[in-house]
């Protein structure tokens, strides 16, 4: 069935490591045979063995209008037809970036990178010059891309410095991060009381979304507000996922809590390669070159992709879909809660964003917020569900401690046959051992 997609992954395992350019396109975390995409549109994957599915990883995340949104498409290919690069100032990021300050008015300044990787890299630079501190805090189970200081994981002991959770990372690097738990305010505050005057910017993902969605209660986000207004660090809020995908103004919006800076990507290019980082206006102001902050781009700002997020932004805009795709998004769960597979699993949501919580029954209003209150079964049993929903034209993100995406192009009918076809999977016994 997927004769073609094996072909190409054989080849691709010869010249690119693992036969991918990121890691877990390549089913790692699943197994088999990774699908090669020939093209796509609406909720519509297409592979090359011309296997249709729906999608519901939707790129991981950038896609919240659909693949080739029709008004994203128009204004690419007039924008494609100006040129694609010209390594000079330009009027098309200008719109991008008054759009964005003034919806999201504490953004009082930004400047676009091309990866979220690279816009958390940048704010935490900008946060050690403003401080004059080296410290970092994360939190285990945030991602903030394949920046070397943030690729760490927990040392031994409360508050220790962190240690590499990459090859390649130095430990002298990592010692300059905090890692600390979620969801465990008592931590928090010890970690603060010792080293709070070290401590350059606390920097969070306000909704966690890159190990399982491991949501977080709001008080727990205040109280990380209060402790870096008391010892004067800065907070940042990575929302790379959350930011005009849970509302136009993200989480900041949803909170009330405005972070000194905040970190943009996927949606905000449209699907188009495009990061952002920005916030108080003193702190930008440190950034080259009207400031000692040097941060460049060859590519920044491409015309293209700022075209395609300011379509993807106006019209989220105009239309805003957010309580409409909360809405679809509870169908799914009320027909999971109401189905045979309720006892097996459940639906973790937020805005539109849905993780599917293995061994994990429905009836518990449990939420899983930290990583190690995450089910042993997620590991075993995810790989045969993901497995299962492929086979019936369901694209799930491909893996247990990914979270999948809802985008404007789903249909309630999407929905129902994602609910109806895990069902199928609990009837057909594999959630069992
Ligand atoms: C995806 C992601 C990043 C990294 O963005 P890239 O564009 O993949 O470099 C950083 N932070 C969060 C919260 C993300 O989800």
């Amino acid at each position: 069935m997927s004769k073609k997609s094996l072909e190409l992954f054989e080849r691709s395992k010869k010249i690119a490591p693992g036969g991918v350019h990121s890691p877990v396109r390549a089913f790692k975390g699943v197994g088999g045979v990774p699908r090669f995409i020939r093209k796509a549109r609406g909720s519509e994957l297409v592979d090359v063995d011309d296997v249709h599915y729906t999608d519901y990883c939707m790129s991981w995340g950038p896609l919240i209008l659909g693949h080739r949104d029709e008004d994203v498409l128009s204004a690419v290919e007039q924008a494609l037809q100006r040129g694609w690069s010209y390594g000079a100032a330009e009027p098309y990021s200008l719109e991008l970036a008054e759009l964005i300050t003034k919806q999201i008015p504490w953004v009082q300044k930004i400047r676009f990178v091309n990866s979220g990787t690279e816009a958390v890299m940048a704010a935490l630079r900008v946060a050690r010059a403003a401080t004059g501190r080296t410290k970092i805090v994360k939190f285990e189970g945030c991602y903030h891309g394949h920046v070397d200081s943030m690729l760490v994981k927990a040392g031994s002991g409360l508050a220790e410095m962190a240690s590499p959770d990459s090859a390649g990372v130095s430990s002298s690097t990592a010692t300059e991060t905090i890692v600390l738990p979620l969801n465990d305010p008592s931590v928090l505050e010890k970690a603060f009381s010792i080293h709070g005057q070290e401590i350059a910017a606390v920097i969070v993902e306000p909704v966690p979304a890159n190990n399982g969605l491991l949501i977080q209660k709001p008080d727990f986000l205040h109280s990380l507000y209060a402790l870096t207004r008391q010892s004067k660090s800065l907070l940042i809020f990575d929302e790379v996922i959350t930011g005009f995908r849970v509302a136009f103004g993200g989480m900041a919006e949803v909170t009330g809590i405005k972070p000194d800076l905040v970190t943009y990507g996927k949606i905000i290019g449209g699907g188009f390669p495009v990061g952002a980082y920005g916030g108080r206006e003193d702190l930008m102001n440190l950034v080259a070159p009207s400031g000692p902050v040097y941060q460049a781009g060859t590519l920044s700002a491409n015309p293209i992709a700022m075209t395609a997020g300011l379509a993807t932004l106006k019209k989220l805009l105009k239309t805003d879909p957010y309580s409409k795709l909360a809405a679809r998004l509870q169908l799914l769960k009320d027909k999971l809660q109401n189905s045979t597979a309720a006892s097996v699993l459940s639906v973790q949501s937020f805005a539109s964003i849905f993780w599917l919580v293995i061994g994990q029954p429905s009836s518990t209003d449990h939420t899983v917020r930290s990583i190690t209150d995450i089910p042993e079964k997620q590991k075993t049993i995810f790989p045969k569900l993901f497995h299962f929903l492929l086979s019936k034209g369901i694209y799930l993100s491909p893996s247990g401690y990914e979270v999948s995406f809802l985008s404007t192009a789903h249909s309630d009918s999407d929905i129902l046959n994602l609910a109806e076809a895990v069902q199928l999977a609990a009837k057909a016994g594999i959630f069992e051992s």
